[in-house]
């Protein structure tokens, strides 16, 4: 577990601990989910674990399973509540990929018809090769 907590890193354990306000809107063993304060739409929501991981990296297996587990609650919530036609699960992990609260969590984005969010996604190509040279650099550090 990562107990490194600082500025920033503490804002989601104080929503869990109820020391700043939050609004909740489900609870269980292992998660929390609650109302993001700047919303990609309305009613995104984010996914966290009680035990605190700095994200992907280090979190267990059990505290990911929960996680989409809740994710998964809040969705279909979103769905039958809002009327939802699709939904975004993201994980931002680390700086780079966009994280800034250092407590692991799941944005669970509601999504409606020509909604236009995330509309300007970039994408890349593989040379010529490259994408088996890839493919066998992360095998090798999976087997
Ligand atoms: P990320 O960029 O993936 O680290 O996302 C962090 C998210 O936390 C952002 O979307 C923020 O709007 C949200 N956030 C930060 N502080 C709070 C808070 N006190 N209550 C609700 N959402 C928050």
């Amino acid at each position: 577990m990562n107990t490194t907590s600082t500025g920033m890193d503490d804002i989601f354990l104080k929503i869990i601990a109820g020391e700043i306000p939050a609004t909740k809107i489900y609870e269980d063993e292992h998660t929390v989910a609650f109302l993001d304060i700047n919303p990609n739409n309305k009613g995104h929501a984010l996914v966290i674990p009680r035990t605190k991981y700095r994200n992907i990296y280090d979190a267990d297996s059990t505290a990911l399973s929960c996680m989409m587990v809740t994710a998964q609650k809040v969705a279909r919530a979103q769905k039958e509540a809002l009327g939802a036609d699709g939904v975004n699960i993201v994980m931002n992990n680390e700086a780079p990929a966009g994280q800034e609260v250092f407590h692991a969590h799941i944005h669970v984005i509601p999504r409606f018809t020509d909604d236009g969010i995330f509309a300007h996604s970039k994408h890349t190509a593989y040379a010529e090769g490259e994408m088996q040279t890839i493919a066998d650099k992360i095998k090798e550090v999976l087997t």
